[in-house]
């Protein structure tokens, strides 16, 4: 029997959460957006979160504005960074508070976001790459990470994990790793350069459960798996690492794609925050 899908709707059905978890964990806020409930036009219909995509500023604010409510916050608690596929990690503090919500002030270049500091809306974007979330349970740490396959291979979850350990001496047991919504195996066909750059980091023994070859130089790659196999390989226990099996390209009703929607297409939101 398969485990059904972690990822649901949250009350109310804005965004979706995994609600056991949030049940377990109240202090805890967590979700990633759909395109549904937004107010642009095609093709970023309707709820994309993201500037710089060709949308509407007026517009990307008010689909933000809504998804900060929706999460119990305001738009001047989102914190943002500006996402470069790289693996810089950043401690969001009260400074920071507001960072690139409304604005071109971004953090510049991170990758990765975390903080110890209720009342902060970490918020990253996607249309395809993995949303990855590290919560210390324990110490009530949490933390973001944008991978696509250039942060899978620079290991920006596992990173992530070991900032939390050096930083806040977080205990395995008391980590929990999520792998959100993301372009699946289904969907996700990549040639030999992602492929030579993938090999070094996943352990040969896993590559039939993660690459397969579907014709020559040309594979389909299980991101989302290659991804919770690091979070393993990392320590975290099996048991607190969550992966969805909802792929962004297979959900047109749900998300946006830039691989199915051609590049030009808006942006699902990731976020996480400790309540105030
Ligand atoms: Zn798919």
């Amino acid at each position: 029997m398969t485990e059904p899908e972690p990822f649901v709707p949250a009350t109310g059905g804005r965004f979706l959460t995994i609600p056991s978890l949030l049940q377990r964990q109240p202090w805890l806020v967590f979700g990633f957006s759909t395109r549904a409930g937004g107010v642009s036009p095609p093709p970023y219909n309707s709820l994309n979160c993201a500037l710089h995509v060709g949308d509407q500023w007026q517009h990307v604010l008010a689909n933000r504005r809504r998804l900060a409510e929706w999460a119990g916050f305001t738009l001047d608690d989102m914190v943002c960074g500006q996402q470069v596929h790289q693996d810089a990690i950043y401690e969001v503090k009260e400074d920071d508070r507001g960072r690139g919500s409304q604005q071109e002030d971004a953090l510049p270049a991170v990758d990765g976001l975390y903080t110890a500091q209720p009342g902060l809306l970490l918020t990253s974007f996607y249309a395809d790459c993995v949303p990855l979330y590290v919560i210390d349970m324990d110490r009530r740490v949490v933390g973001l990470a944008h991978a696509g396959w250039r942060g899978t291979v620079l290991k920006i979850g596992p990173k992530l994990v070991r900032r939390f350990q050096e930083q806040f001496n977080s205990r395995p047991e008391s980590l929990c790793a999520i792998i959100g919504p993301a372009i699946g195996a289904c969907c996700y066909e990549v040639d030999d350069v992602v492929i030579q750059a993938l090999k070094p980091v996943v352990p040969a023994r896993f590559y039939p459960a993660v690459i397969k070859e579907t014709a020559k130089g040309k594979y389909r790659i299980d991101l989302k798996g290659i991804n919770a196999l690091l979070f393993k390989l990392a320590g975290l226990p099996e048991q607190n690492i969550i992966q969805t099996r909802l792929c962004t390209a297979c959900r047109p009703d749900l998300f946006f794609s830039y691989r199915r929607d051609r590049k030009k297409t808006g942006r699902m939101a990731s976020f996480i925050a400790i309540k105030n």
